[in-house]
């Protein structure tokens, strides 16, 4: 789960980590508001989206030559025209897609004097099994490109929860960021203080870009993003109720009231499957035979009716799908009951693709009398490699 930078600096804060005071806003009025409680004469006006990229972004009804998503505001009433400029309107970054994001929210923050612009990022590295910490003295840029053109100025320091954050740790992010004297001093502690926000959180990832250097010397977080291990949520509900459901995809949004693991891919076969890991297989033997998934659909253990015919309308939903692969285990669940709930989903939703069903499990040949009687035209399949290859032969027919 995503949460805005404004959040996520709120949350920082409270490890002791510095951040430019700031208050969010979602009128022009409150935007003012929260001007005229900081001290100016500097303030930046940012929108509140869950992609980066913004200060470099262009809004879609202000055209070309208007100012981006970051904007650095001179008086009160600059940020009130700021402000007016950007809320509602859609702003379209690298990280957006051609669609752009609408700008629901800004954050009005007190302006820093730069002196210097640094990147610091964590991620959970598999690989490692590992926390992995990444800094750069290339702050403010896009660290794929630095890492592209010049990846010797990328230091990874990787830390074993086991052992925790030692401070060999930080004194090797102070010197791969080139500091010396109190701002050495300064990058140590704030090193520790982000893994422990990190760790205690369960971030899935941080990032800081840029950390900066301030004309008097500190080192301040200008800007982060971060992203939390959904299973470790019920554990923080303070971080839970951040999540903000309009920056999501309204079809994984929909998946999850339905206790459905859904994840848009980009491919023309919906998947419909329990379990996760055959559902990774069937997408891998869907690609085998030269097709490509649009989906990843867990319905999970306990399917019944209801949830078959939740998880048919949001596979529909995607423009992209032509066609359907239902791919069932009838352990807990027996086939013949699983059939009952796709041949009533399939009634109920009108379906208008494909549709190819591999059943197996308990009551297997009574799921398969369901669906050939159905009178619906539902291609029954005998094992998963047979399913892949008719769904795709029928997605080719059908084009
Ligand atoms: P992003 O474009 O979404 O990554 O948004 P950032 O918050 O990183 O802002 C983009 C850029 O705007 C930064 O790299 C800075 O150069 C600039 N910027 C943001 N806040 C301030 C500020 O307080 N003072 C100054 N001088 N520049 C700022
Ligand atoms: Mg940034």
């Amino acid at each position: 789960m995503n949460i805005h930078e404004y959040q996520a600096k709120e949350l920082l804060a409270k490890y002791g980590i510095g951040i430019p005071a700031g208050h969010a806003a979602t009128t022009v009025e409150e935007a003012v508001e929260g001007a005229k409680k900081l001290p100016g004469p500097l303030y930046v006006v940012k929108a509140q989206i869950h992609a980066g990229g913004r200060g470099k972004g262009t809004f879609k009804e202000l055209g070309p030559d208007a100012k981006g998503g970051v904007r650095l505001a001179k008086s009160v009433e600059d940020v009130e025209s700021n402000a007016r400029d950007m809320l509602g309107n859609t702003l379209v970054t690298v990280q957006t897609g051609e669609a752009g994001k609408q700008v629901n929210r800004l954050y009005v923050t007190d302006g820093v004097d730069i002196a210097r612009e640094y990147y610091l990022s964590m991620l959970v590295d598999r690989a490692t099994g590992r926390v992995a910490m990444i800094v750069s003295t290339e702050g403010g840029m896009d660290i794929e490109q630095v890492a592209h053109d010049t990846p010797e100025k990328i230091t990874t320091i990787t830390i074993d929860p086991a052992q925790g954050f030692m401070p060999h740790h930080g004194r090797a992010v102070a010197f791969a960021l080139k500091l010396t004297g109190d701002l050495n001093k300064q990058a140590q502690k704030l090193a520790k203080q982000l893994y422990t926000a990190f760790m205690d959180l369960d971030c899935a990832m941080l990032e800081i870009n840029p950390l900066v250097e301030t004309e008097d010397g500190k080192l301040l977080v200008l800007d982060t993003k971060m992203s939390f291990d959904s299973n470790a949520l019920y554990r923080h509900p303070d971080v839970e109720a951040m999540r903000d459901e309009t920056e999501e995809d309204p079809a994984e949004v929909e998946a999850s009231e339905y206790d459905l693991a859904y994840i848009k891919l980009d491919g023309n076969i919906g998947c419909m499957v329990n379990g996760a890991g055959l559902a990774m297989a069937t997408m891998d033997i869907i690609k085998l035979n030269g097709a490509f998934p649009a989906n990843f659909l867990d319905v999970g253990g306990g399917a019944n009716r209801e949830k078959v015919t939740a998880a048919f309308k949001i596979i529909l939903k995607d423009p992209a799908v032509e066609g359907i692969l239902v791919n069932i285990f009838g352990g807990i669940m027996k086939c013949d009951v699983i059939a009952d709930g796709i041949v009533a989903a399939a009634k109920d939703v009108n379906l208008s693709v494909p549709l190819v069903v591999r059943l197996e499990g308990t009551n297997v040949e009574q799921g398969k009398d369901i669906l050939n009687n159905s009178g619906l035209p539902i291609v029954s399949a005998d094992d998963l490699g047979d399913a892949a290859r008719k769904i795709v032969a029928e997605v080719k027919q059908a084009a």
